[in-house]
């Protein structure tokens, strides 16, 4: 069995992890023109649904490696005004695993073919049930399965479910991150809380590596080469519809946001990393109308993007993966119907899929009451 996977984002490439290690042959083809092309490094916290199914698609010698690359989420979560004062609690925060969306990417790019600069443009399913893609700027390629993993405006989507279109929520996101220097530690009682101003909050969380990852590559498994990056603080706005940037940059929208606030605060801000430092636009995709299954399959934002106020787009995405690589194994395994595996994945994805997004949005009107949402079916 041959398959291409469209997109070198965590889902997708879990997925081809997952089949690489069945001996399934699995490549991936990427839009961005190199692998850290763009903006990738914010933290995400992995439930463990996320985390054991990442884990199941990476061959077990980098178990350790994965285990010292991460931190638990820390269960604090209180509500401070500017000036750091406690005004209150949010309750029992998210238990799970927190991870650096950059590092993990690295780990799973290890060891599997990855073609960048192959944007898909379409596909065409053939007479004898294989697929063939096509791409901006190399040849098309020929698979038994092709996977679209290419996010929340999915080229594969737009071609196996035109109706399935994404909803600009007009909500805009800013992130940023910043080294986690002495200077900050006195606000470590802020990281995992929420800042509550006058109309805007501010979002932060820590991220302490057990060990860095480099070192921690070095150390626990020499054939995996991890980024040299040490300890930050996320921070992170989230701007209401028409909160528009203009030609700001990521760190003048919270400074201008945040004026009189802690000095710390602030300071934080001033010296985030402008690399890592962006503006996001909230959009989501649920996916509602099942189609025939054939050899072409989505996952992830692809199917179904969440908004970040749910925290549970990577572990669905993640959980596709595994979900369709076992799919994909038990056929090979059992001799048995390729597109019966994929429809059983289908089936399965379509219905927890759906309930995540859902979940996000529901999450949404507490941090934005005037989002917009899809329209109910
Ligand atoms: C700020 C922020 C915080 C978040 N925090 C959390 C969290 O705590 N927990 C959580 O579970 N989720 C979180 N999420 C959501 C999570 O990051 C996403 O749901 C997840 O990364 C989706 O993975 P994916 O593989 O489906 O898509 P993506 O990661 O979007 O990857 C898609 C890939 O496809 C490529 N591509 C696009 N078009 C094409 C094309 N035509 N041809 C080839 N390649 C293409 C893209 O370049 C990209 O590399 C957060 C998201 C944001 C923005």
């Amino acid at each position: 069995m041959r398959v291409s996977v469209i997109g070198a984002g965590l889902g997708g490439l879990a997925l081809a992890q997952g089949l690489h290690s069945a001996g399934i042959e699995a490549e991936v083809y990427e839009r961005d023109p190199g692998i850290t092309a763009r903006f990738q490094g914010y933290r995400l916290v992995l439930d463990p649904t996320g985390f054991q199914a990442v884990r199941a698609c990476l061959p077990t010698r980098w178990h350790p490696l994965l285990d010292e690359i991460t931190m638990d989420a820390s269960a604090e979560q209180l509500v401070l005004d500017p000036q750091l004062n406690e005004i209150g609690r949010l309750g029992a925060g998210r238990t799970g695993i927190v991870v650096d969306r950059q590092v993990l990417r690295h780990l799973l790019l290890t060891g599997l073919t990855v073609h960048t600069d192959a944007a898909l443009t379409g596909y065409d399913v053939l007479s004898d049930g294989k697929v063939r893609a096509q791409f901006a700027h190399r040849d098309p390629v020929s698979a038994d399965l092709l996977v679209g993993a290419d996010g929340v405006a999915s080229a594969v989507r737009g071609v196996l479910s035109p109706q399935t279109a994404p909803t600009d929520t007009g909500v805009r996101f800013v992130i940023g991150r910043t080294p986690l220097t002495d200077e900050f530690t006195g606000l470590s009682k802020a990281y995992g809380s929420k800042i509550a101003g006058d109309g805007v909050s501010l979002l932060l969380g820590a991220m302490r590596f057990r060990t860095p990852p480099k070192r921690a590559a070095e150390r626990l498994a020499p054939d995996v080469t991890l980024p040299d990056i040490g300890d930050y603080v996320r921070w992170a706005m989230i701007l209401p519809p028409d909160g528009s940037l203009g030609g700001a940059t990521a760190q003048d929208a919270v400074l201008s946001r945040t004026e009189g606030w802690h000095p710390q605060l602030r300071a934080l801000v001033e010296q985030a990393d402008p690399d890592n430092s962006t503006l996001l636009s909230i959009r989501v995709v649920e996916p509602r109308e099942r189609w025939a299954p054939g050899p072409v399959t989505l996952l992830g934002d692809a199917v179904h993007a969440t908004s970040p106020t749910g925290g549970n787009g990577a572990n669905t995405a993640l959980r596709d993966a595994d979900v369709l690589r076992r799919c994909l194994v038990g056929a090979v395994e059992r001799r048995q119907d390729l597109i019966g595996a994929v429809g059983d994945y289908e089936r399965q994805m379509f219905e927890y899929g759906g309930e995540a997004v859902r979940r996000s949005l529901a999450a949404l009107p507490a941090f934005v009451p005037d989002a917009q949402l899809p329209e109910r079916a």
